[in-house]
């Protein structure tokens, strides 16, 4: 080979090397250029899927808030403004002489689970609609403790006292112990007529079928329950599934939808 040709072949050589180079270089440019439109394709996708979502939560908002318009029909044509805000707790007594008898109605035997019969008479129309529609879809349910008498209250609450000194309390602390089972006469909002407790006064009725359905229904014949478990602080009383308050189909409506117990909503609406 001679010294022309070698050169020959050098140049070839690095000319072959050169054209490889550049090769993958545009190879690399290509390659940059596909990911980075990849990227923004992408991140345009997730930008529709974001307003798709968005979309969604505000359509469910919007309908969620429509099943639970305060102002939609009550079943029975129940006059849904009709509300009684009165609260009665451990520290917003009825007076002693609080005389509601003329106020009450008696509830007709075939709603009764318990002794006592009475209930406001003006809620008694929501709280049959409520006990109808229930028994119709076949749910177990009744009354078990409506309206109960300040004597009542009063028998129950120092019957309670002596089972407490009985069980060994202090006679000094009996009082403030038993009232954390029972009511002070005037404190207990069975003493309004507004209130009851229905099929029993414990907490197996949380695992009922009756439970189930006044969680979903009651509010849409004005009740509502009035002791939850978040709300004890609120109420000062210990949850009770068992017992619900009439307070007007808008109003419990409302209330459920704020989470709001009774004193929490009226504090509200001030
Ligand atoms: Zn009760």
């Amino acid at each position: 080979m001679t010294r022309r040709e070698k050169a020959i072949r050098k140049r070839n050589i690095f000319l072959g090397i050169c054209a490889c180079v550049l090769i993958l270089a545009i190879a690399l440019v290509v390659f940059i250029i596909w990911a980075v439109t990849k990227g923004e394709n992408n991140q345009t996708e997730n930008s529709s899927i974001d307003s798709i979502s968005s979309d969604i939560s505000e359509s469910e908002l919007s309908s969620s808030s429509d099943t639970t318009s305060y102002t939609q029909e009550a079943p029975h044509g129940l006059d849904i403004e009709f509300e009684n805000l009165l609260v009665v707790n451990g520290w917003n007594p009825l007076p002693e002489d609080y005389d509601y008898e003329e106020n009450l109605t008696t509830i007709p035997q075939k709603y009764i689970k318990g002794s006592l019969t009475k209930i406001d008479k003006d809620i008694w129309p929501y709280l049959q609609a409520m006990l109808d529609d229930a028994l119709a879809q076949g749910i177990d349910i009744g009354v078990w403790s409506p309206y109960r008498s300040y004597d009542t209250q009063k028998m129950l609450f120092e019957r309670q006292v002596k089972k407490q000194i009985v069980n060994g309390v202090p006679e000094a602390e009996a009082e403030d112990k038993a009232a954390t089972v029972v009511a002070r006469p005037g404190t207990s909002e069975h003493n309004t007529g507004l209130a009851l407790d229905i099929n029993c006064a414990n907490d197996s009725f949380e695992k009922t079928k009756a439970y189930e359905w006044l969680k979903e229904n009651a509010q849409d014949y004005g009740f509502v329950m009035r002791y939850s478990k978040e709300k004890q602080e609120k109420t000062g009383v210990i949850h009770e599934s068992w017992h619900w308050r009439f307070v007007g189909v808008k109003v419990a409506r409302e209330m459920n939808d704020l989470d709001m117990c009774l004193e929490e909503y009226v504090e509200y609406k001030k």
